[in-house]
């Protein structure tokens, strides 16, 4: 059922909670019935279509307290642009699901709501329609349609001698999370970033879109894992290996005065929702720093052979140390981790 539509056996309070989450929306001219029908229609498309679905469930993604709820509402959006981005795609609609738990008032949700409509005004994207179901936790699964307008960027596309590239800065959402979970201790300035970039991370979309208008297009993949984990992907993919330079990765001066210069985390975990690309040699990361719009950073190449990472830099002895979080998987007897 889309046009978050009426259902007859919910109370009516949640009629009116539905009529109110649809009205502030204003479609496109690209769709032609928004919500409120059995399904919404779209003019057609005449480029490649992109179709993405994530959900953002509590207690799995989220506690209530850790977010305001336009805050909860424009990261469940972001997290799906994020896929559309790391596709070189532009958005251009989305259907949104809210199950609700007890103890969620109308409020949260039409606050929540907020949050996703500013969402989709930035990234010039429409709420088609959606759906609202009682559940005994919050979650919000979000299916977003984009296109190709360009190349569409891949995982299985990386090859022997490309260099690996990433956008902005990797580590600060992981860091942001163990902040709010009460795991690690930062105050001021540096915790409010880490913080806002487990909370609110940017979609990396004009980056995307950029990369996919270069004459080769890079095989990419969006970091919503962790590097290593992400980088897995486009290695089992693509049937290569990688070589990192531990040293290279780039870490915000917040990252580094919280937990100073061991990248493990970063390598590790986190939901920073950069770009991780992989493209032929002959452009600079400040060629690109300039193209893309955010700051790029080459941090390793692409090798043949078995699906692994290597890693190469000062710092590389400190990733065969035991005990770091969520590192298990990664290490194994010579700095090389099999992947999957
Ligand atoms: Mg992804």
């Amino acid at each position: 059922m889309t046009g978050l539509a009426r259902r007859p056996k919910e109370p009516s309070g949640e009629f009116e909670l539905i009529d109110r989450l649809c009205a502030g929306l204003r479609p496109r001219s690209r769709t032609i019935l928004g919500p409120g029908d059995d399904c919404a229609i779209l003019a057609p498309i005449k480029h490649p279509v992109l179709v993405t679905v994530d959900s953002m469930v509590e207690g799995v993604h989220f506690r209530i307290p850790w977010f305001s709820a336009p805050v909860l509402g424009r990261k469940a959006l972001a997290v799906n642009l994020s896929d559309i981005a790391a596709a070189g795609g532009w958005p251009l609609a989305c259907v949104i699901n809210l199950a609700i738990r007890p103890g969620i008032d109308q409020r949260f949700l039409a606050q929540l709501y907020v949050g996703l409509r500013q969402a989709a005004s930035e990234a010039d994207l429409d709420i088609v329609g959606g759906n609202i179901t009682r559940s005994p936790a919050l979650a919000i699964t979000i299916t977003l349609i984009g296109e190709v307008r360009r190349s569409a960027l891949r995982r299985d596309t990386a090859r022997h001698g490309d260099e690996i590239f990433v956008t902005g800065s990797i580590g600060d959402a992981a860091l942001g999370l163990k902040i709010l979970d009460r795991k690690l201790k930062a105050r001021g300035a540096h915790r409010h970033f880490l913080v806002d970039r487990f909370r609110d991370p940017t979609p990396r979309l004009r980056a995307g879109q950029a990369l996919a208008g270069l004459p080769s297009a890079p095989a990419a993949i969006d970091v919503s894992d962790g590097l290593c984990q992400d980088l897995g992907h486009i290695l089992d993919r693509s049937g290569v290996g990688a070589e990192l330079d531990a040293d290279a990765i780039p870490l915000s001066d917040a990252y580094r005065a919280v937990f100073g210069d061991d990248p493990s985390v970063a390598l590790s975990s986190g939901e920073d929702y950069e770009l991780l690309f992989c493209m032929r040699p002959g452009s600079s990361a400040a060629t690109l720093t300039r193209r893309l719009g955010v700051a790029v950073h080459r941090i390793g190449g692409i090798v043949r052979g078995k699906p692994e990472i290597k890693f190469t830099g000062q710092s590389a002895p400190i990733l065969k140390s035991p005990g770091i979080a969520g590192f298990d998987q990664l290490r194994s007897g010579n700095r090389s981790g099999r992947r999957r």
